[in-house]
């Protein structure tokens, strides 16, 4: 027997050994669903499978690495570099980077993240003249992902009846004219926002048969994990993509659906067995993750949803210790208490700093906890929040990247055009904006034949110098990487030299950013080139790259450090000590989320989620009163405490004067009620929570990364309004 079968249970076995035709795999958590995706292509090139023949799909670009690592461990050679492997937005921005043209979109387009976007979705708002109080960036934002995410078009939308009475109904008829707008605004600046990743992709397949032809020829082997959350764009591109070989596996849990605000369907699941004639479908039962203990509560709580696909779920290890359930005064003394128990357990048990791994439904939540962790030296990092590439001077010196690239990029050229101050006034820039829309030619355009629009000459000057030293730079592209060209405009612009220059401390931490970033760029260059044909080291593929990292990217796994994130970012991560905080009412189950059974469902699907990351040890954890939005508010015990089977648990209190590493037992521990608040006026300032307080730690310097993808986990960009708060 292969030696990489070895160890896999008879089901799993089976799965992997099933090569032609389609096949699902529906199990629980732990169950090594993924685990099977991994072996399954290793198979597939022991057996003869071409590498370049195999398209997977993950969550993560970190999930893809890991799983190109293994199989690599598995077969000893480096043939799994060849497979396309990455998320869905990764993988068809690739594809969609050859091509583009055929879509009337320059090779080298840019992808819009979400600020983008969104301050693309404000300029037409205004240039209808429509009020952007009103029509809110992000509301209308969210409305158009909706929309491109069921692959509905500009027109189809503005001739639904559907869709215009709920905009009537939300007193914004315009809505489907904006969407309009922005897409034709995106096209001319040569730009594709996250879900124009799929949209664009799909009617590339819809449209251009014979591409389509092409890449049902190329990948005559699919593989999709975490397929419940897989949303209508998705489905239907791996529908086109699987219809000529059918050799489609797709692994889920249902149980662990926790996307549906983003359009993701559970359907997909069960419609997968009616897409194709004979689906070989898999169960795996036996759970290799967690101990007893955590796998039983974890079916405790997801017994108590209706709509489940039927699943056992077992497993071998150990008992385990029963969850601690610890119920603190304050949200401070929850955040203490957490660094306590994990210095605690460090010294008991020999835990790393990486064992740990603390969880929360919303990003704001990790300020008491990163408080302590401070406090007590334990180095930790957090994920999600304000990006790294996010921050001002990132974006700023990352604009100049893009205009070089691909100058209609209109939110790009505004950004830098006069960054550093060179003296193009506001007035000429919206000047400049103007014109370019009353002759329909780029931004760009109107700059370099700008002597034609009435500048005065001094304004003239600038405008030309500008334009001559993007040009500069253009000209180099074909012969510098990345960095070199990075390195190029660093110096050229001013733009390194006037953050040198700031000494404030604010001006310091952003000139290490700057650094950190060219750091960043030099790495890439100088990380080993796999396929020479897509891999490249140019400025395109690393623009491309960044664009598209998720929050879980950022771990090499090399530091030693407390992880920090929200559930929805934890989706298939495991630890060996999990921390749940905030299980109150209004927190988790969120208080956006409790209005209908379906979404009730989901937070407590989420709940689950949560549960089954842990390996060895759980600790869930609540405060009886906490700070939110401002003020302090009094919270009783999330219902989901009272699912959780008492025989397993461990009940602990931790109070406010609780010092060290002390808790209470405390026995006559009033069991957590079942009433639940919802002021509505807390309904309407959840909204309003900030994202995540972000703060650069001493301990371990924050890097963030982007929140990007059509699956990223703290992205809140889809969120519909009033419909749900950040997590
Ligand atoms: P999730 O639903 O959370 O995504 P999953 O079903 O994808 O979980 P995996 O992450 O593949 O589960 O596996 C969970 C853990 O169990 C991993 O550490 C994996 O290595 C281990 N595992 C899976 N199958 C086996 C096996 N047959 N023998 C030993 N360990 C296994
Ligand atoms: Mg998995």
């Amino acid at each position: 027997m292969q030696v990489y079968l070895e160890g896999l249970n008879e089901q799993q076995r089976e799965a992997v050994l099933h090569r032609d035709g389609p096949i699902m795999i529906v199990a629980g958590a732990g169950s090594g669903k993924t685990k099977v995706l991994t072996t399954r292509i290793a198979h597939l090139l022991a057996t003869g499978v071409d590498p370049f023949n195999i398209l997977a799909l993950t969550f993560t670009n970190k999930a893809a690495a890991e799983m190109k690592e293994r199989v690599e461990h598995i077969l000893g050679n480096n043939e799994a570099r060849n497979i396309y492997i990455g998320t869905f937005h990764s993988v068809f921005a690739r594809i969609l980077r050859a091509e583009a043209e055929k879509l009337g979109y320059p090779r080298n387009f840019t992808i819009y993240d979400t600020d983008d976007a969104k301050s693309v979705v404000k300029t037409v708002v205004n240039e209808l003249g429509l009020d952007d109080k009103h029509y809110k960036p992000n509301t209308v934002y969210n409305r158009i992902s909706s929309a491109k995410n069921a692959l509905i078009t500009p027109e189809e939308y503005i001739n639904d009846y559907g869709l215009q009475q709920e905009d009537m109904r939300s007193n914004r008829p315009m809505i489907g004219q904006i969407y309009d707008a922005y897409c034709k605004r995106c096209y001319k600046n040569g730009a594709m926002d996250f879900d124009d990743l799929l949209l664009k992709f799909y009617l590339l397949l819809k449209t251009h048969p014979e591409s389509l032809s092409k890449y049902q020829r190329k990948f005559k082997y699919i593989m999709i994990d975490e397929y419940q959350d897989t949303n209508t764009a998705q489905y239907q591109i791996i529908k086109l993509l699987g219809a000529m070989h059918e050799n489609v596996a797709v692994v889920g849990d249902d149980a662990q659906s926790i996307y549906s605000f983003r359009g993701a369907t559970i359907e997909n699941i069960l419609q997968f067995q009616k897409d194709y004639d004979e689906v070989k479908v898999v169960m795996l039962e036996q759970n290799y993750r967690s101990s007893q203990s955590i796998l039983h509560v974890a079916n405790n709580v997801i017994a108590n949803n209706k709509g489940q696909l039927p699943k056992k779920l077992w497993t071998s290890n150990a008992e385990g210790e029963k969850i601690k359930l610890v119920r603190t005064a304050t949200d401070n003394d929850e955040g203490k208490y957490v660094a306590d128990a994990i210095q605690e357990q460090k010294l008991r048990n020999h835990y790393r700093n990486n064992d740990f791994a603390i969880l929360y439904r919303t990003n704001a939540q990790s300020r008491s906890f990163e408080e302590s962790l401070r406090r007590m030296n334990i180095a930790y990092r957090i994920y999600g929040g304000i990006s790294f590439y996010q921050r001002k001077e990132i974006k700023d010196f990352l604009s100049y990247l893009r205009v070089i690239l691909n100058p209609g990029d209109e939110e790009a050229l505004k950004r830098i055009i006069n960054f550093p101050a060179r003296g193009i006034g506001k007035t000429s820039v919206e000047k400049a904006v103007l014109f370019a829309n009353q002759n329909n030619v780029s931004m760009w355009n109107v700059l370099g034949q700008a002597a034609q629009f009435g500048y005065k000459a001094s304004t003239l000057e600038v405008i030309n110098n500008f334009v001559i030293m993007i040009k500069m730079f253009q000209s180099e592209l074909q012969k510098k990487n990345a960095y070199d060209l990075s390195i190029l405009v660093g110096k050229n612009t001013g733009l390194v030299k006037e953050l040198f220059n700031d000494k404030t401390t604010e001006g310091l931490a952003r000139y290490e950013n700057i650094q950190e970033l060219l750091n960043s760029i030099k790495e890439f260059t100088e990380t080993p080139t796999e396929d020479g044909e897509l891999l490249d080291k140019s400025l395109g593929s690393y623009l491309q790259q960044i664009t598209l990292l998720t929050d879980a990217d950022d771990d090499k796994g090399e530091s030693d450090v407390v992880k920090l994130m929200t559930i929805h970012a934890a989706k298939g991560l495991e630890f060996p000590v999990v921390f749940v905080g905030g299980l109150e009412e209004t927190l988790f189950p969120n208080a956006m989320s409790i209005n209908t059974r379906e979404e009730l469902e989901e937070e407590r699907r989420l709940f689950y989620v949560a549960i089954t990351r842990a390996k060895q040890r759980l600790w869930l954890t609540y405060a009886n009163t906490r700070y939110r939005f401002g003020n302090l508010t009094q919270n009783d015990p999330s219902r989901f405490i009272e699912e959780l089977p008492e025989e397993r648990l461990d009940r602990a209190f931790a109070g406010g004067n609780m010092r060290n590493n002390q808790s209470n037992q405390w026995n006559s521990f009033d069991k957590a009620k079942t009433g639940f608040r919802t002021s509505s006026q807390e309904n309407r300032s959840a909204t309003k929570e900030k994202p995540a307080y972000m703060v650069t730690s001493p301990v371990v310097k924050i890097k963030e990364h982007t929140p990007t993808e059509g699956f990223t986990p703290s992205d809140t960009s889809n969120l519909q309004e009033g419909q749900k708060i950040e997590h």
